[in-house]
């Protein structure tokens, strides 16, 4: 995104044209910056560690073009579903560089799972035997809870921990490894997933070590190699202006080296090292466009914009903070203005008070940052305001990559029994 005068431009295409030619609420995103962020982490860990691997946890951004240009760059995919999984097989991605990291499985999900042949990342040791009723897979890799997780968004996307759903108890997991082993199950991965949205470079080498310490006394004890070690995602963008970004250097290079330390330490084989970021890739290259329709001046100031919590959950799901460009207005003197959505419900008025352009009118654009992930695919249909449109935009090029919903898909596979129809 960038100014040019007071007017705001995606790529190189402004937000005006981009409303006019696709309408609004509108989730655009930008190929390149998609591809810049990728490379960003990858060159920063393959520096330190060459033997580096990334997937992307899909169900950050799951529109295809997206998880095509990520596939285009080198990634893998990670996957919380088998629908996800045939999203991944969708788009030419299978075998070994898709992992499946579902937490909870029903047995038609480990059946399906085991028929796809992806990589198990087991959330906990009770799956095993429930898989090998199913079949064996040669590779196996469990979810470890470390004993320890963050995240900026506090509580709620503290993935691991003892408050946490996720990962198997560290107590546990010399048995499940065992059990596996006993099996006959013949190379072994490991992985953990302790939080999201982190900025902090030192907590990345930090849990690593937490979890080598895990896996490497099960690696001497068993005797068994990891061939891999996935340290999940996490890494964090800031979402308010000035917010410090992460470290990415520091975090790749301290990472490294406890991966390293700790390998040696234990006589580990040196595992792989792999990732799955989403919010990094996609987060900071994707916008909402949204219009503002209705301004009402109540207790205070307040803009009913086309973008509400069905159209961006993160607001009313985790209280979190998205920063909003007014188009043509942002030079202009501000004051406290409250910004909602057009659902009957109150946790749609997501910005109770915001310093915006004092003179925001009715027809005026909004640009809501940082939307790319964890944004259009928490989005849902309530009160009839369907599903926006997805664009992606490269350079002066924009391409539909998803058609806005009609009334058509809002009554798609209901059914009407005859007798309510007299
Ligand atoms: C959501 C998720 C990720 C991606 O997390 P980010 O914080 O967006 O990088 C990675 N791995 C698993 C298992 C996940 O559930």
């Amino acid at each position: 995104m960038k100014f040019i005068g007071d007017q705001i431009a995606i790529g190189e295409i402004p937000v005006t044209q981009l409303a006019e030619q696709y309408g609004t609420p509108l989730y655009v995103y930008d190929e390149q910056k998609i591809r810049k962020n990728f490379r960003k982490v990858s060159n920063a860990f393959s520096k330190y560690y060459p033997d580096f691997k990334m997937f992307f946890a899909v169900k950050a951004c799951n529109n295809p073009a997206i998880v095509n240009i990520l596939r285009q760059e080198g990634a893998g995919a990670d996957c919380a579903s088998v629908n996800e999984i045939l999203l991944a097989k969708y788009v030419g991605l299978g075998g070994e560089n898709v992992m499946f990291s579902g937490n909870f499985l029903s047995d038609d999900d480990i059946k399906q799972g085991l028929e796809s042949g992806v990589i198990f990342n087991l959330d906990d040791i009770s799956i095993l035997p429930r898989l090998l009723k199913f079949g064996k897979p040669e590779m196996l890799s469990f979810r470890v809870n470390p004993g320890y997780g963050k995240s900026n968004v506090g509580e709620y996307v503290t993935n691991a921990g003892p408050n946490a759903k996720f990962g198997i108890h560290p107590d546990k997991v010399l048995d499940a490894y065992r059990m596996a082993k006993e099996a006959g199950v013949k190379r072994f991965g490991a992985h953990m997933m302790t939080g999201s949205c982190i900025t902090d470079a030192e907590y990345f080498p930090f849990v690593t070590g937490l979890l080598m310490d895990i896996i490497g006394k099960t690696s001497k004890e068993l005797g068994i190699d990891f061939e891999f070690v996935d340290l999940g995602g996490g890494l964090g963008i800031p979402y308010k202006p000035g917010e410090p970004a992460l470290d990415l250097d520091k975090a790749a290079s301290l990472t490294a080296e406890m991966f390293r330390k700790k390998s040696e330490e234990y006589g580990m084989k040196p595992p792989q090292l792999k990732m799955e970021p989403a919010r990094y890739f996609v987060g900071n290259a994707g916008w909402i466009i949204g219009r503002v329709h209705s301004i009402k001046e109540s207790y205070k100031k307040i803009a009913g914009t086309d973008v509400g919590m069905n159209t961006l959950a993160r607001p009313a799901m985790y209280g979190s903070y998205h920063h909003i460009y007014v188009n043509g207005k942002e030079n202009e003197p501000r004051k406290s203005i409250g910004l909602c959505g057009q659902l009957c419900e109150n946790t749609d008025f997501w910005v109770k008070e915001r310093d915006l352009p004092a003179s925001l009118a009715e027809g005026d654009l909004i640009v809501v940052e940082n939307a790319g992930a964890y944004g259009f695919g928490m989005s849902y249909q309530y009160n009839g305001r369907l599903r926006p449109a997805e664009v992606l935009v490269n350079g002066t090029q924009a391409e539909l990559i998803r058609a806005r919903e009609n009334f058509d898909d809002m009554i798609r596979h209901t059914f009407v029994p005859s007798h309510l129809k007299s």
